[in-house]
């Protein structure tokens, strides 16, 4: 069975995300076990021309062009995931949106500002359908990879979403899905340990 196609791509950002996908080191060997990195700018020149299973969008989308260039990333994904803080509520860019438009342009390119339009800062789920979120400024490596584990076997981010909201860690929710540990039992611990 061939592996998954898994693609990086960077928008509006510092790219420290991807930086620290790059630097997992052994985890990284791990997770190559199971997927096929077609696309990821900063550590292989190839490109792929066709579909992916999973995309993992970092950056905010910041002017028209890249609102173009991840509708098309969206077309040919199967799954897309928002990947560190820029992309999953906009980050440090979404600081522009506090500010004239115009003005904001002119303090960054000077009176060439009109060749570079701008737009207001938008979270990557704002402009194309989000399937999974990885958040931190910079991301957790750990939660990158339960992440990436949980979408490999199809475990749904409804699931993610009521164990964040519960202060389940994702390491403990995905030992509770592949380990078949009680998830009752530690949805109680969180529930009578408030704080704790
Ligand atoms: S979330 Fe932080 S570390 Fe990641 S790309 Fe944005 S600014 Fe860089």
């Amino acid at each position: 069975m061939s592996k998954p196609k898994v693609a990086f791509f960077d928008f509006a950002c510092c790219e420290g995300c991807q930086l620290q996908v790059a630097n997992i080191g052994e985890l990284l060997i791990n997770v190559l076990d199971i997927i096929q990195v077609v696309e990821f700018r900063e550590v292989m020149s190839e490109k792929w021309d066709g579909e992916f299973d999973v995309s993992f969008v970092e950056g905010s989308i910041t002017d028209e062009h890249a609102v173009e260039r991840v509708k098309k990333i969206r077309e040919r994904s199967k799954i897309l995931v928002a990947l560190g803080s820029c992309a999953t509520i906009g980050g440090v860019n979404g600081m522009k949106n506090s500010f004239n438009l115009e003005e904001a342009g002119k303090y960054v390119y000077g009176e060439s500002y009109k060749f570079f339009p701008t737009i207001h800062t938008k979270a990557v789920h704002q402009v194309v359908k989000v399937d999974y979120f990885v958040n931190g400024c910079p991301i957790y490596i750990p939660e990158f990879v339960a992440v990436v584990k949980c979408i490999l076997q199809g475990i749904p981010i409804m699931y993610l979403n009521i164990l964040y909201v519960l202060n389940v860690s994702l390491m403990e929710m995905y030992a509770c899905m592949t380990e078949g540990l009680p998830v009752w039992d530690l949805l109680q611990k969180q529930v009578v340990t408030p704080g704790v």
